[in-house]
């Protein structure tokens, strides 16, 4: 019997009856795409679309990015400055003079009291490029406290050290073009369809067009590990060995690239004399990849003509991680695979902007890629800001995980948090809890109100959120964008750039530095402050407006350079520096790279009779970081509003756990209550957590910090499963939720 084909009704999409699109940049990942929100006759933003002319994305945008026009109202949002006395009193709402005037004065009170640096700050990785310069200037030029950190010790810590170890400098090589040239490419730790979407499409589209060997080295199958020639499930922890021993078979078997190692590195010898421990045999029963596979995978990386890697918080998130790194860099350096088109080490960072606070927050340094160690970069600071160099401190202060156990011990009275949400994102909550409520004083500036940390603090700043603000992010692959204004900030609150303007006033070296009063103002500073300098990190060549008509430039980008094109719809722009290294000169004092001998040492927490799994956490593509902003939007959150774990069938099975029941995690830290999603994805000692949810993963990870970094290992430490009574899971479970 025939059926005809019925009539179908044509898909139809909503009218959203936009009057005008407005260019602006992603204010979620790292990606950097460009997007533009329409906004209709009211200007109201009520769609968003990707950008088609922008090389990075191409008129694509990942579920985050698409609606992203809804964040402007949804709910939590501060309105108004808010002060009490103690943390859990009822709030009382202040002016903007009120709250910053008792603001500078409890800063003077606490360090005349305690010392400069008994004040501390922690930022973020998702302010403006511009807030963070000017932040830094009233961190490291006014207040003048050197425990000044930000939350990317969280996420790219590691990699900015092992960068630093290795090339003497901070700074991606690689870029997304590099996926168009390279015959192989290892992802490590990056799960790229869930954490960065629009990157993955990028190499997606690249292997369709030429095929190459993806490998992945995951201990979990991941969304990319499916789509892998080769899986690597390596034993949480192990990575530097199995990097060890791919370097070990190139080296045996004389793949290297003896030409570029001699006229471009220093140190092969030790690097030869430590990989000789990990012959494939060795490393296979520490790392757990077979012999032939290390072979394998070491002989394709060597003998294509262009190999890269690329890795996310799989290698940062270690005990191990800036070691990992400066294999992942030693790897590429032994074949020739720097600087040079499909042959880079590109690690892909996690914020819309933790970029930018690497190059010009100070947070560890001095703007643009200085440091507080060197004489002449002191110097050269104070002069250009007008200040005694002597204001400065000597080296760097503590790391965000450190402030942390300097607030435990007292050594810290006083902490100013700026866009970063510690009760959920760092490691152990309970102890995290527990010190929040020693400070003295404890600011929270944020765009929203109710943030989980804001419990503990004595004051509230309502910031201005994305883009009802104008300036620049910086993404994974160096290149500047611009996010332009496209709402006003709600209620009374500001711009971070306009709180640190004004709160720089009420300090005596404040009255001294020149603060701009425009974003373009502390633009033009931060580019006479790369201008002809020997660092990559030169913005000169700039401005605003040329970044978006190019839709973002990569630095190097220098006063007078010339690399016009034109856009697919017709605009002049330039194109800045895709890849740093081409020469082969490196940052450090011979321009030669350190090859760095890497021997393991097993410090991780693992698996025991008492806790018998590892535990494992990372992202899901439709949250970012702890919520404050997913966790609020329908299309977002309603794809995935419950804390759970992924948990393989047949551990289940022996534990009698039923898939969607609730299971309390149990670590020597504390417990969680998850909800249990059976699947293959993780092997039968392991299970996997979204990271996102407050009260959840970091109530029972380890984070024990890597000593270079001081970057926590969230990702491994071991579990055991305990069965819960349901009725009272599932109400806990719906008060979580919140939203
Ligand atoms: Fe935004 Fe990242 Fe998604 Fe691009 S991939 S739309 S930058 S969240």
């Amino acid at each position: 019997m025939l059926f005809r084909r019925k009539e179908q009704n044509p898909i139809r999409i909503a009218d959203k009856k936009v009057h005008e699109w407005k260019y602006t940049t992603c204010g979620y990942c790292s990606t950097g795409c460009s997007i533009e929100v329409g906004l209709d006759k009211n200007g109201k933003a009520v769609a968003s679309r990707g950008n088609a002319d922008a090389d990075v994305n191409r008129g694509k945008l990942c579920i985050k990015g698409i609606f992203e026009h809804e964040l402007f109202t949804i709910a939590g949002r501060g309105n108004k400055p808010l002060m009490r006395d103690k943390p859990y009193e009822p709030w009382t709402e202040t002016s903007w003079d009120g709250a910053l005037d008792y603001m500078a004065s409890e800063i003077k009170r606490i360090q005349a009291t305690y010392g400069r640096d008994s004040f501390s700050i922690v930022s973020t990785g998702q302010l403006l490029t511009e807030e963070f310069y000017t932040l830094g200037k009233l961190a490291r030029g006014c207040i003048g406290t050197n425990n000044y950190d930000g939350n990317t010790t969280l996420c790219m810590a590691s990699a900015v050290s092992g960068y630093k170890r290795s090339f003497g400098s901070d700074g991606p090589p690689g870029c997304y073009d590099d996926f168009e040239h390279t015959e192989c490419l290892i992802a490590w730790g990056s799960n790229l369809p869930e954490q960065h979407p629009i990157i993955y499409w990028r190499l997606k589209e690249a292997m369709e067009k030429r095929k190459f060997p993806l490998i992945v080295v995951d201990p979990r199958v991941t969304m990319l590990a499916q789509f892998a020639d080769i899986h690597l499930p390596v034993t949480p922890g192990t990575d530097v060995v199995l990097m060890n021993s791919l370097m070990h078979v190139i080296l045996a078997e004389g793949l290297e690239d003896r030409a570029y190692i001699e006229a471009h590195t220093n140190g092969i010898e030790a690097l030869e004399a430590c990989v000789k421990d990990y012959d494939p045999i060795t490393a296979s029963k520490l790392c757990g990849i077979d012999e032939d596979t290390i072979r394998v995978v070491a002989r394709l990386y060597a003998k294509a003509g262009a190999a890269m890697s690329i890795w996310t918080m799989g290698i940062n998130q270690s005990t191990h991680g800036s070691d990992g790194v400066v294999g992942i860099n030693s790897l590429n350096l032994i074949t020739g695979n720097i600087g040079k088109p499909g042959g880079t080490s590109l690690s892909i960072t996690g914020q819309c902007n933790a970029m930018g606070t690497r190059e010009w927050s100070s947070c560890s340094g001095l703007p643009g890629y200085r440091y507080l160690e060197k004489p002449e970069h002191r110097k050269e600071i104070a002069d250009f800001w007008g200040i005694d160099e002597s204001f400065f401190p000597t080296q760097r202060g503590l790391a965000e995980t450190d402030i942390f156990p300097a607030i435990e011990t007292g050594q810290i009275k006083g902490l100013w948090l700026v866009a970063t949400n510690p009760m959920t994102s760092m490691p152990n909550t309970a102890r995290i809890r527990k010190t929040l409520e020693k400070l003295e004083f404890l600011v929270i500036q944020d765009a929203y109100a109710d943030v989980e940390t804001t419990h503990y603090a004595h004051m509230y700043l309502p910031a201005a959120v994305w883009a009802e603000k104008e300036g620049c992010f910086t993404n994974t692959e160096r290149r500047v964008n611009i996010v332009r204004k496209v709402q006003e900030p709600v209620g009374e609150s500001k711009a971070d750039f306009w709180i640190f303007n004004q709160l720089a006033k009420r300090f005596e070296n404040g009255r001294k530095i020149h603060f701009p009063d425009t974003v373009e103002g502390a633009f033009n500073e931060m580019k006479q402050l790369s201008k002809g300098n020997t660092r990559t990190l030169d913005i000169s060549g700039m401005t605003h407006q040329l970044i978006e008509d190019s839709c973002g430039i990569q630095w190097p980008f220098r006063e007078g350079a010339e690399a016009p094109f034109q856009t697919p719809s017709g605009k002049n722009g330039v194109k800045g520096s895709p890849r740093l290294y081409s020469d082969g000169v490196f940052q450090t004092k011979d321009g030669r790279a350190n090859l760095i001998p890497l021997p393991f040492i097993n410090n991780n927490e693992v698996p025991c009779e008492q806790y018998p799994f590892w535990m494992n956490s990372g992202r899901v593509v439709e949250h970012f970081h702890t919520r404050t902003r997913t966790g609020k939007m329908g299309n977002l959150n309603k794809y995935s509003p419950t804390p759970y774990m992924e948990m393989n069938p047949d551990a289940a099975a022996e534990q009698g756990i039923q898939h969607g029941t609730y299971v309390r995690l149990v670590s020597r830290r504390g417990d969680a209550v998850v909800m249990v999603q059976l699947t293959q994805r993780v092997p039968r000692n392991m299970v996997f957590i979204p990271f996102h949810f407050f009260d959840c993963v970091n109530r029972v990870s380890l984070g024990l910090l890597d000593p270079h970094s001081r970057q926590p290992a969230f990702k491994q430490c071991a579990i055991r499963i305990e069965h819960v009574d349901q009725k009272l899971a599932a109400q806990l479970n719906v008060e979580r939720r919140g939203f």
